[in-house]
């Protein structure tokens, strides 16, 4: 590969960078699709499609034209007076403790509770250093724009450029630790609290934390699937097959590593007091995104720095039973929710009497969709989240505060302790 080929897709990428924000700071206001029939986005056998709703949506070339949340400016600069913890990824929004009286409301909603549905977001996994989409450090601000369905279905060369990139960034991913928001919603789950558990994330860190029966609505980056015959597999294999296959992209992600090419102390040196230009350009260029992708920077003698092109030389095998087209088993934007799981986890919403939302906007209609449905079934709905939500107007209970710090101390309120006994 591949220095040449890795070379233009980092141009590319840089190029993207450039429209998006442009785009993100033109005076023109982004139209949004607001009626209840936009809204709905189902398709012809009745699934519904995961697109962004009301605040996003697709532009005409196919590039994830992102809104903004209202409330969200006010939101961001609110963070934006109090000082970061030395401890807090730089992925995490800066929020006060939570208040006592709060987090006694949520530990009652839980302890009143017989069926339990957990639904969460990426702002479950902010404190592990996987971005969210729309915090103000969230992807998006930084000119992010996930691949759709149909982007990666019509382009065997946006399948490489894909792959390649996950390729680079799977190291990292992989290997990325839960928080105390993951670990205290697996304790209560193994106190028998929390009947359901759903997550809109693919990065495995509820079951990291020893949580089981994960439903993944959106799917994982840790299984490989066919687009033909609906095979499925584990990651692991398939990203040893793409080293060996790939031999020149492998040796250059393991000097990447070697060289300390870590996103987040890249991140926390350029947040350092008198943190230099380069760094603040590294941390920049470096960065993780909420799937796993990478984008790598490369140094060019003359000082440069740009992405190298890891898609043209790329090699991404075909199913080997089918010769079919393998994807990562997640649910890219443009795409439905398998009808199955959608079925599984509409109902459950149905049947709960309580429902907790934590880090998620909800901004997904097939999250959002299942609020509604808990309270349409007379459930309760609390959110932990920070910011705004898509669900802020029927709310029982809205905590904004760190799902870590607030999850850490509900784990371990004496009311949740014990085993639930079952009514
Ligand atoms: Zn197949």
């Amino acid at each position: 590969m591949h220095k040449s080929a890795l070379r233009s897709l980092c141009r590319l990428l840089l190029r993207q960078k450039a429209s998006t924000n442009h785009a993100r700071y033109s005076s023109t206001p982004v139209p949004h699709a607001s009626s209840p029939a936009a809204d709905l986005q189902t398709t012809n056998d009745g699934d519904l499609r995961r697109v962004e709703f009301s605040q996003d949506r697709i532009g005409r070339d196919g590039s994830l034209i992102a809104g903004t949340l209202p409330g969200k400016q006010e939101h961001a600069s609110q963070q934006q007076r109090q000082p970061r913890p030395a401890t807090l990824p730089a992925t995490a929004p800066v929020l006060p403790p939570i208040a006592e009286a709060q987090l006694q409301q949520l530990v009652d909603l839980i302890a009143d509770s017989r069926q339990l549905v957990v639904l969460t977001g990426a702002g479950c996994s902010t404190e592990s250093s996987v971005p969210d989409y729309r915090g103000p450090q969230g992807a998006y601000s930084t000119g992010f724009k996930p691949i759709t369905h149909q982007q990666f279905m019509a382009s065997p060369q946006a399948q490489k450029r894909y792959w390649a990139r996950s390729f680079a960034g799977w190291h990292e991913f992989s290997d990325i630790h839960p928080n105390a928001a993951h670990e205290g919603l697996a304790r209560l789950q193994q106190r028998g609290w929390v009947d359901a558990l759903i997550t809109q994330n693919v990065d495995r860190l509820h079951q990291k934390a020893g949580a089981t029966d994960v439903i993944e609505l959106h799917g994982t980056t840790h299984r490989v699937i066919c687009m033909g015959c609906g095979d499925t597999s584990p990651r692991q294999p398939f990203q040893d097959l793409l080293a060996e296959l790939n031999p020149g992209a492998a040796e250059y992600v393991k000097s990447l590593v070697a060289a300390g090419h870590d996103v987040e102390a890249a991140r926390q040196r350029s947040l350092r007091v008198g943190a230099s230009e380069e760094e603040m350009r590294q941390a920049q260029l470096f960065k993780r995104r909420p799937d796993g992708d990478v984008e790598v920077p490369v140094r060019r003698p003359d000082g440069d720095v740009e992405l190298q092109d890891a898609g043209k030389g790329f090699i991404v095998p075909p199913c080997p039973n089918c010769g079919g087209i393998l994807k990562p088993d997640v649910v890219f934007f443009g795409d439905g929710v398998p009808p199955a799981r959608s079925k599984r986890v509409l109902e459950l919403a149905e049947e709960c009497d309580t429902m907790l939302v934590v880090g998620s906007s909800l901004m997904v209609y097939s999250a959002f969709r299942l609020s509604k449905a808990a309270k349409a079934g007379n459930g309760r709905l609390a959110i932990l989240s920070a910011g705004p939500t898509r669900a802020d107007s029927m709310v029982d209970l809205k905590v904004e505060a760190l799902a870590g710090e607030a999850l850490a101390r509900i784990a371990a309120h004496p009311a949740l302790l014990l085993p639930r006994v079952a009514a």
